[in-house]
């Protein structure tokens, strides 16, 4: 166990993380639950089956993990954390640093 018990925000980028090795899966996740435009009414499909009485309103958080991970994907595959003029919006949690290849 660790001494500290990591926040919401850290469990969910490491998730994210986990989920950028997984391309198929993070494809098949957005696919399932699509932005808010559609029939739907902005209520995630994906979250609502099987079955389930309750209404997820989409953008739901699995499809926001699932974007994450591929954003992580791609910069990835750009070769790591690259400066972009004007934004500084980049994950700032502390141990994100992405070694560069
Ligand atoms: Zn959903």
């Amino acid at each position: 166990m660790p001494n500290r018990a990591p926040t919401a925000a850290e469990q969910f980028e490491s998730l994210a993380r986990a989920l950028a090795d997984m391309p198929v899966l993070t494809r098949r996740l957005l696919a399932e639950h699509p932005a808010s435009d559609g029939p739907n009414q902005g209520h995630c499909p994906g979250c609502t089956t099987p079955g389930s009485r309750r209404t997820v309103g989409a953008p739901c958080s699995i499809r926001a993990l699932a974007m994450l991970a591929q954003r992580l994907r791609s910069d990835r595959a750009s070769g790591g954390a690259r400066p972009v003029q004007g934004s500084s919006g980049r994950i700032g949690a502390s141990g994100s640093r992405l070694s560069p290849t």
